[in-house]
């Protein structure tokens, strides 16, 4: 029996989301269920698949335990747990495509969820069209009588321009198009998509739920009317994820809120900081006034993550790897979340309209768990190198 209670505040979820301890023997976290087969009493109850669990890919509690949890934060009718962040956005666009379906996506989505839309979609006859993140109630003019699905992520990755989500999902579900979001940068904790009209929520799980660097998985949510669907197609195409990783991003889960706090108000600083360094020429990151969409963030969101990108003044590729190769601290690796604060080049070669244009080369930063005077220092070197190279 799940535990969760509508009206729990957020820290209480994430403290006490998901399991109940009665269920088992009242240890406090769920068992780990390494499972394929699950047993029948009999026949009878073979055939009638009234059992609650009748087989690993189908779910277990330790999935459950999780699904529930995040159910409980999104405020959704159930969650599937995948493998991977990008496996949470491939399952809910195949469940829900189809040939002949238009498609839209935003032109400042996450890399690979545009690979996929661009290969296999494309190939299973589905047409993708991309549009300015900025474009608000406009998006009704691309809206066509066979577009299925509208696929949104705010803020932008690496560039992090808002998206005015309700007023998209306002438009999009008058013209009956099913409304996805990746949510990963926000979490539920600053941004509830089903909330504001958004019928799909997903999530890289790999992030601040599970934050040290060393788990992958994702999480996709829906609202009632979708459930179902998403649910079917995830169940047909058995992306079901391994226990032990379930199991520690509920674990993650639990510290979430006092790690994405930390998060917050380092980047946030950091980022002001930046902002009045030389060589910078712009901090691209929300929740600074500066920030041309900033309005937007504080009328939807409750608070910031810990990833923005900078733009240095002037310079190119020469510049930018000059910043990376002098940092010390700041890792140069993907994906964000963890603990550690990590440094990208950012590539925006595969955008249609949202590219800039930039007054220099973009370097996209995580800022971790470290102090943040530490981070301060050894991005001053970053920007010594770049003003020397
Ligand atoms: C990292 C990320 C993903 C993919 O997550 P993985 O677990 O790395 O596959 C999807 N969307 C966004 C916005 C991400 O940052």
């Amino acid at each position: 029996m799940a535990k969760n209670d509508a009206n729990w505040g957020v820290d209480t979820r994430l403290a006490h989301g998901g399991n109940d301890p009665r269920d088992f023997h009242g240890f406090v976290n769920p068992p780990v269920v390494h499972a394929s087969t699950v047993l029948y009493p009999n026949a009878g109850a073979m055939a009638s698949r009234a059992q609650k669990y009748t087989y690993g890919t189908r779910g277990t509690p330790t999935t459950d335990a999780l699904a529930s949890a995040i159910d409980a934060l999104e405020g959704s009718a159930g969650t599937i747990v995948v493998p991977s962040g990008l496996a949470a956005v491939t399952i809910p666009l195949l469940a829900f495509a189809a040939a002949g379906d238009h498609v839209l996506i935003v032109d400042s989505v996450y890399h690979p969820t545009r690979h996929f839309a661009d290969t296999m979609l494309t190939r299973l006859g589905v047409e993708i069209e991309y549009y300015d993140p900025r474009i608000g109630a406009g998006i009704a003019a691309l809206m066509k009588p066979n577009t299925r699905i509208v696929f949104t992520e705010s803020p932008a990755s690496n560039t992090f321009e808002l998206q005015d989500i309700p007023a998209i999902a306002k438009a999009a579900r008058a013209r009956g198009a099913v409304v996805m979001m990746d949510n990963t940068w926000a979490t539920p904790l600053y941004f509830k998509p089903l909330d504001h009209g958004v019928d799909i929520s997903i999530h890289a799980a790999t992030k601040y739920p599970a934050g040290h660097s060393d788990v992958l998985l994702g999480t996709v949510s829906a609202n009632e009317t979708h459930w179902k669907q998403l649910h079917e197609g995830f169940v047909t195409l058995g992306c079901c994820s391994g226990p032990d990783d379930v199991y520690q991003v509920l674990r993650g889960l639990r510290t979430m809120g006092v790690r994405l706090e930390h998060h917050r108000k380092s980047a946030l600083d950091i980022a002001g900081w930046l902002e009045g360094q030389p060589g910078v020429a712009q901090v691209l990151h929300p929740a600074l006034p500066s920030h041309p969409d900033h309005a937007l963030w504080k009328r939807d969101f409750s608070g910031s993550s810990g990833v923005f990108s900078i733009v240095l003044a002037g310079g190119g590729q020469k510049e930018q790897h000059a910043f990376l190769d002098a940092l010390k601290l700041f890792g140069l690796g993907y994906s964000w979340g963890g603990y550690e604060s990590l440094a990208v080049a950012v590539f925006l070669g595969d955008r249609t309209v949202a590219k800039g244009p930039y007054a220099g080369p973009l370097i996209r930063l995580q800022i971790g768990l470290e102090t943040v005077e530490d981070l301060k220092a050894d991005l001053l070197e970053g920007l010594k190198a770049a003003a020397s190279a």
